[in-house]
């Protein structure tokens, strides 16, 4: 059987998860330095506000370094004949009607034998992938090309021509870096996707590897920083997600809602179920999100941006009309209350927000 997940919602649960444990987690802020101590051993790092500029360092035992495509600017690789090779994935997201059948369906591109996949995911469809070389500077939101549409396109054509979808249909793209790591640099998708564990003096790089493969990395790294934190207790393995008590029936939202709940927001599933009123456990229309999330992760998940929140917290920004913008007025309402923003802060948000979308994700410029 295969899996199904929203990455960024995994991510945020495992933060939850280590906050819950004694951790503290930064965004906005980039390692621009690893700091040593005077035998080398890594002490900390510096690091630097992606938006203020504004710089700080922080003392560790050790570092690890989890930077995917990026991990070689703290640490080249110590194998002079093995580099990260950054490839490029693109999905086009349809909205679910485009595709009139219930499951997954997977392909090989008529041009090059490789498998694609059209998947329903939170109440759209997302259609990809696309594998090439990633040649835009890594300091820039990566984009789809003309040349990744055509592909993806094409393959439509060819399997499904009577669906008749244009690129019109499409609700946006998403683009990726997928941190491969190449030694003979074979056809992007026959790369192997096996992560490596690089270990300089209490600096640990884990990259490389699958979504699917990531308590595995986790689990590396952990074993290889251990010998630098002396007064860490031995590694234990215990289920990562603490278990949720499954103690409240509420009778306003169908156990399908419950379920997504505790799967997206662990224990949170009960403070979004007491805040909210029975109007806003509803979906956002043709998504599978309930409006009363977005109120629970303004508050709680270091929302920064508009951006943050309609991207990269929930995917409203993906999964519906241009970026989501007919919503905006009920969000502003619901969030409104636990952002510390005024009037003037939310205009430039939805302006900002908007323009980025259309840079960023926006299907518009490719017809
Ligand atoms: C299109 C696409 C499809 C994929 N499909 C699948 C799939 O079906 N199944 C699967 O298992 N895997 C899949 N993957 C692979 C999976 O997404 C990656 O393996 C995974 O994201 C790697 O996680 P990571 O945390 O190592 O790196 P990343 O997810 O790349 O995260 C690295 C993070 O480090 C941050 N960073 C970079 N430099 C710094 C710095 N100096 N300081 C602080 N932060 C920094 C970056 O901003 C980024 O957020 C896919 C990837 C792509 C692109």
């Amino acid at each position: 059987r295969d899996a199904q997940v929203d990455d960024a919602r995994l991510v945020l649960r495992v933060i939850g998860e280590a906050k819950l444990s004694g951790g503290s987690a930064l965004n906005y802020a980039g390692v621009v330095k690893i700091n040593r101590d005077s035998h080398g051993y890594a002490a900390g790092v510096a690091i630097k506000d992606g938006e203020t500029g504004e710089t700080r360092e922080i003392q560790a035992g050790a570092v690890i370094n989890a930077t995917g495509s990026w991990a070689e600017k703290l640490h080249p690789s110590p194998d002079p004949g093995l580099h990260l090779r950054p490839l490029r994935g693109s999905h086009l997201v349809f909205p679910g009607w485009a595709f009139p059948f219930p499951d997954a369906a997977t392909f090989f591109h008529p041009r090059d034998r490789r498998p694609v996949f059209i998947i329903p995911w939170e109440g759209a469809v997302i259609y990809g992938t696309t594998d090439i070389d990633h040649k835009t500077d890594l300091s820039e939101e990566p984009v789809i090309s003309d040349e990744e549409i055509s592909y993806l396109m094409e393959g439509l054509d060819t399997f499904f021509p009577s669906l008749e979808i244009s690129i019109k249909d499409a609700f946006s793209f998403y683009a990726g870096v997928r941190p491969v790591l190449s030694r003979k640099h074979l056809a992007p998708s026959k790369e192997s996707r096996e992560h490596v564990v690089w270990i300089d003096k209490g600096l640990v790089t884990v990259t490389g590897g699958k979504l699917t493969t990531f308590m595995k990395l986790a689990g590396d790294a952990m074993k290889a920083v251990m010998p630098f934190l002396p007064q860490a207790n031995t590694l234990k393995k215990e289920s990562l997600f603490r278990p949720v008590s499954h103690d409240i029936a509420d009778e306003r939202i169908s156990p399908e809602i419950l379920r997504r709940l505790y799967g997206h927001y662990g224990e949170g599933a009960k403070e979004i179920l007491n805040n909210a009123g029975a109007e806003d456990l509803t979906f956002i229309p043709g998504t599978n999100t309930v409006w009363a999330e977005l109120r629970y992760v303004a508050e709680h998940e270091a929302t920064r941006h508009l951006e943050d929140l309609m991207m990269r917290r929930v995917r409203i920004g993906l999964i519906t009309q241009n970026g989501g913008k007919e919503h905006i007025g009920r969000i502003k309402k619901l969030c409104a209350p636990v952002l510390p923003w005024d009037e003037e802060k939310w205009d430039s948000e939805i302006k900002n927000y908007l323009d980025k979308w259309r840079r960023s994700n926006s299907v518009h410029p490719f017809f």
